[in-house]
């Protein structure tokens, strides 16, 4: 008799996922008892948000792609738009399980899609909170991680967190970071590409600037203060600021005139989003990174860069407590007090947090040999 291999939907959809998804794909694809289909909602879609990972990674073309852009269909309908795609697609393709990845429309939307057909969910980085129900990634987390059958975590406090919600602990796997997983293994390509060194910047002479959360960017009184912050504190430090397409739409739409003054400061690189491998070859060699990210919180920790946190929580505990993160608000005066503290007294990081070593998606793939086989 044939053995049927167990199949497994992965749905991604944003740039952060393509990161959690690479070593994992790479590990399934070679699996003898596991079959995956990896369906992208479509929810990034400019080749620098999206293409550009495949190719640094290496993740093999998606089968399925759903085409749901954003900025096409306001927040819910989207995360309505993934759900009843995928279930069309899950009822052909009947996978034994659907892997959901952080706190994107594309998480709880297959989440959604999948719970509602039977099909098991697991959610990778599951447990994080910011407890600020305000941010949308929250209600998503909260949702996803309702849905879930197997809640695998990066950091004990996001056990803890679940424990508090009254989630049983037999769904709960602590593997570690797959983000990181992704960093380990082109650690060597990433150390070839001295992205600083091709600007005219030297090592640590210089700091990276990512902004894309929504409230941070969809509130103009909110997204001035801060932009003011960095016209103030380019001039101190020449900042790199690949900037995401939904914030250059969110600035030019809301405050045109910062974006002249933005293009026209002297120390300001703006550029488009960069790939994956640029990215970390910049932070690496960053003196400071600012920026209002989860996965670079967490990969500044990694790397043992200062990064200076551009909201009033953080999901990622750990990155303070362990890591080099500080939080540095919203406001402009409290974002200039952190980054000037953080210039003149770089916080230098206590210890790697635990299970952040490159073996996350082998520990997930265990766990599911294991539950599924
Ligand atoms: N990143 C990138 N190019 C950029 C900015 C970020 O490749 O121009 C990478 C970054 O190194 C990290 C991931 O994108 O691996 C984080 O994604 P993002 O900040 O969009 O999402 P979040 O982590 O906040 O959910």
């Amino acid at each position: 008799m044939k053995f049927k291999k167990k199949k497994i939907a992965i749905v991604a959809g944003a740039r952060p996922n393509f990161v959690k998804i690479a070593q994992l794909v790479s590990i399934l694809r070679k699996h003898r008892f596991f079959d995956y289909k990896l369906f992208h909602t479509g929810q990034h879609f400019d080749f620098e948000m999206s293409q550009v990972f495949f190719q640094d990674l290496k993740i093999p073309k998606p089968h399925f792609n759903l085409n749901i852009r954003s900025g096409k269909h306001p927040f819910t309908t989207q995360i309505a738009l993934i759900k009843k795609r995928l279930q069309e697609h899950f009822n052909k393709e009947q996978p034994d399980l659907c892997l959901v990845f952080g706190d994107a429309n594309s998480a709880i939307g297959g989440a959604l899609a999948a719970h509602t057909l039977d099909i098991p969910v697991g959610h990778i980085e599951a447990g994080l909170r910011s407890f600020d129900r305000t941010m949308s990634e929250e209600s998503n987390r909260l949702v996803t991680d309702l849905l879930s059958r197997f809640l695998f975590t990066h950091s004990e406090s996001a056990n803890k967190n679940l424990s508090k919600e009254g989630h049983s602990t037999s769904k709960m796997f602590f593997v570690g970071n797959t983000m990181i997983d992704a960093l380990v293994r082109h650690k060597k390509e990433i150390a070839k590409r001295k992205v600083a060194q091709k600007l005219g910047f030297k090592p640590k002479e210089y700091g990276v600037l990512t902004l894309h959360r929504y409230n941070n960017t969809d509130i103009k009184p909110v997204l001035d203060d801060i932009l003011q912050a960095i016209l103030m504190m380019q001039t101190e430090l020449p900042l790199v600021f690949p900037i995401h397409p939904s914030t250059k739409e969110r600035i030019s739409f809301f405050s045109p005139h910062f974006f002249k003054q933005l293009k026209f400061a002297r120390n300001l690189h703006i550029s488009e989003p960069v790939g994956y491998l640029d990215s970390i070859s910049l932070l690496k060699d960053a003196k400071i990174v600012l920026t209002d990210s989860g996965g670079v919180q967490e990969e500044t920790t990694f790397l043992g860069v200062p990064c200076v946190t551009l909201r009033q929580n953080t999901e990622r505990p750990i990155t303070v407590t362990a890591g080099t993160n500080v939080i540095g608000g919203i406001t402009k005066d409290q974002i200039l007090s952190e980054f000037g503290e953080m210039m003149q007294k770089p916080k230098k990081r206590k210890k790697i947090p635990p299970l952040w070593d490159g073996k996350a998606s082998l520990r997930i793939v265990r766990v599911l040999e294991k539950k599924l086989l």
